[in-house]
């Protein structure tokens, strides 16, 4: 089937497109952060340690769901058969649905199982070892699709008619990108206008990879509706409906295909004249983006833990094949250079979970505001999982490249590892692309420092304003600076911690390091920082390795605590991922002041405008 998708002129501005993110952003923090502190220079391990752990009743309520998954999952899905055909057989679609795995965690006055974050997590770890197109399906319908934003902000009315459908296994979807419309959400082009009768908003436009879409019965749609005008200027609103697949209107264009996540249900879908009860406006008119992100809170805790899964099923398969295939005389895996890699996947695999699982359990316990601790998860996860999974292909060799399939035919074990690769790279890419989660955090670690300081380094200002900023920040920084620079960090402080403490007395150290570079940053930088991709990046990334330090310390106390024998060996697994992530710290550090930056970006604008094109010689010419 053709497709009509073409991407449309740009016609919102890179201001009117900073407004709208600003906009849909949670001003407020009402509740601790962690991340947030750490960005600030203060280390709060009480905030996380002791490890918070899923509550009892709720995981002697998800033990018989999980047992049951992985039996379905061991006995009934053949994933390179998925992989192969494209499509997810109807009896694997069926046998979740009879499990409960499509309202894990619609609570049960609904008709779901009424489980907690953290055993949903658990269950999209069983499913993503396996299959990730099963993964896609069940999360885009329960992260980012109809039940999550509906439990959060719909009415009892709402939830009352669609909640126990979607829990039943009624797949639902998020769309909210078009051929336009990526990462930055102010150029929406679906449009929402009130119904004549004032009844109904009349939808129309075209939406691109909506993920189960083309199977879908129920899809949230973000759409613009009319605009507001605030002192003559004008807010553009962008609302959140519940749309019904088989209501007029409504209708697949093509069903989209990928690298990897070869029987993923995406489509691109068309709206035309879809005429929507007022009803289904969910939450309020303009409140849809900020309904979007968030429920990405604790949507993109998703792809951190498939990514926990990529990992345990990479170590899993370079543990077997590195002992087993000798090279030169010994197996491969005492070869330095490949047990270096096996040493680190294992630090990193253990510190994913470690964030992932920290990040669950906090959601699930509340009381925290988690959107820095789920935006780090999603980007380090999916950006360690991806170096996993390299290192696993090289490890495998020519065989990490082979499909399983032809592995098989040959007569030897179909490890997938080639397409886990496959399946994998689009987690850097949606719910968040590695940039986009990047300035998420840089922009929400700078959040304190913009409400005393905004006056003064924004661009915009009038002179007053500045004036008074500058009072107000003078006062502020008197205090703050110097502290970022005092603090005890040394012996014997979290000495609780044994070999550990260590390392958390440098996270204390960086804490307060991050904050000073943060800062120094917007002095240097002042209202260019925010051009400054790359200086703000290596400050987004060292804060999310001191995270992870944390994480992984906090979580190997807690595995001590609970199992000693398992406790010791997580103890020495952490300790090598924070000896590691000290490096990287300390090369992101040193990499603030001292970079090739700036003649980086002025090659990247001679390639863009064309003067480098004698390098491109040398090629067919393609169409
Ligand atoms: C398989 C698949 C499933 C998907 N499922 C869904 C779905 O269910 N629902 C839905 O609504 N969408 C879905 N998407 C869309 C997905 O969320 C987008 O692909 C993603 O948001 C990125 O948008 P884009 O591809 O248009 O990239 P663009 O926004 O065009 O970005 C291109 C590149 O530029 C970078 N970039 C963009 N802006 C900046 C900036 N300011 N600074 C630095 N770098 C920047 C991006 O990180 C990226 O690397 C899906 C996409 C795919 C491929």
């Amino acid at each position: 089937m053709a497709t009509t998708v073409t991407a449309p002129e740009r016609k919102v501005s890179a201001a009117e497109a900073r407004e709208v993110a600003e906009a849909a952003r949670e001003q407020e923090w009402a509740a601790p952060s962690f991340v947030r502190d750490l960005f600030l220079g203060k280390l709060r391990m009480e905030l996380i340690h002791p490890y918070p752990e899923s509550a009892p009743d709720d995981a002697e309520r998800a033990r018989p769901f999980l047992e049951q998954l992985e039996r379905f999952l061991r006995d009934k899905v053949d994933s390179d058969r998925i992989d192969r055909e494209g499509e997810i057989p109807d009896e694997v679609i069926e046998g979740l649905r009879e499990l409960g795995a499509f309202g894990i965690k619609i609570p049960r006055e609904y008709g779901g199982l009424g489980l907690s974050q953290l055993s949903y997590m658990k269950a999209i770890e069983l499913v993503s070892s396996v299959d990730g197109s099963l993964t896609a399906l069940l999360s885009a319908h329960q992260s980012i699709g109809v039940p999550q934003p509906l439990k959060m902000f719909g009415t009892e009315q709402q939830k009352q008619r669609y909640l126990p459908r979607l829990a039943k296994g009624a797949i639902s979807a998020f769309a909210l990108t078009e051929p336009g419309v990526g990462s930055d959400p102010a150029a929406l082009e679906t449009m929402a206008v009130p119904s004549e009768d004032g009844a109904a908003w009349i939808l129309n436009g075209e939406k691109l990879w909506c993920t189960n879409g083309t199977r879908a019965e129920i899809i949230v749609v973000l759409a613009r509706t009319p605009s507001k005008f605030v002192n003559g200027r004008e807010r553009r609103q962008i609302t959140a409906f519940i749309v019904e697949t088989d209501w007029p209107g409504v209708k697949v264009e093509h069903r989209c295909h990928f690298m990897g996540l070869k029987a993923m249900y995406n489509g691109v879908m068309r709206f035309t004249n879809v005429r929507v009860p007022q009803e289904n406006v969910l939450w309020e008119v303009g409140k849809g983006l900020k309904l979007g992100l968030t429920t990405l809170n604790t949507g993109r805790l998703t792809l951190p833990i498939s990514s926990v899964a990529a990992g345990k099923r990479c170590l899993e398969i370079a543990r077997e094949w590195a002992s087993t295939r000798v090279q030169w005389g010994q197996p491969i895996g005492k070869h330095d250079a490949i047990a270096q890699k096996i040493g680190t996947m294992t630090a990193n695999t253990f510190a994913m979970e470690a964030v992932a699982e920290l990040c669950g359990a906090m959601a699930d316990r509340g009381g925290y505001d988690i959107r820095l601790e789920a935006a780090i998860a999603k980007l380090y996860n999916s950006e360690a999982g991806w170096r996993i999974i390299d290192d696993t292909v090289q490890i495998r060799g020519g065989r990490g490249y082979e499909t399983a399939d032809s592995l098989r035919a040959r007569g030897e074990k179909p490890v997938p590892v080639e397409r886990i690769m496959r399946d994998f790279r689009i987690n850097l890419i949606f719910e968040g692309s590695s940039e986009i989660m990047h300035l998420f955090i840089a922009r929400e670690a700078v959040d304190r420092h913009l409400q005393v300081a905004g006056d003064v380094v924004l661009p915009g200002k009038t002179f007053g304003q500045r004036l008074r900023g500058l009072v107000r920040a003078g006062l502020f920084y008197a205090w703050w600076y110097p502290s970022r620079w005092l603090g005890w960090s040394y012996w014997p402080r979290y000495a609780g911690f044994g070999p550990l403490a260590r390392h958390i007395r440098y996270v204390e150290r960086g804490s307060r390091r991050l904050a000073r570079s943060l800062f120094h940053a917007m002095l240097r930088f002042g209202p260019k920082l925010e051009y400054r991709q790359a200086v703000l990046f290596r400050l987004v990334d060292a804060g999310a390795e001191l995270f992870a330090m944390a994480a992984s310390c906090a979580r190997a106390q807690w595995l001590l605590h609970k199992d000693p024998a398992t406790g010791r060996r997580a103890v020495q697994v952490a300790d090598l991922f924070c000896r590691q992530a000290r490096a990287r710290v300390r090369a992101k550090f040193q990499g603030l002041w001292r970079n090739d930056d700036v003649p980086t970006y002025r090659v990247a604008q001679e390639v863009l405008a064309g003067e480098h094109r004698w390098l491109e010689r040398g090629m067919v010419e393609l169409e």
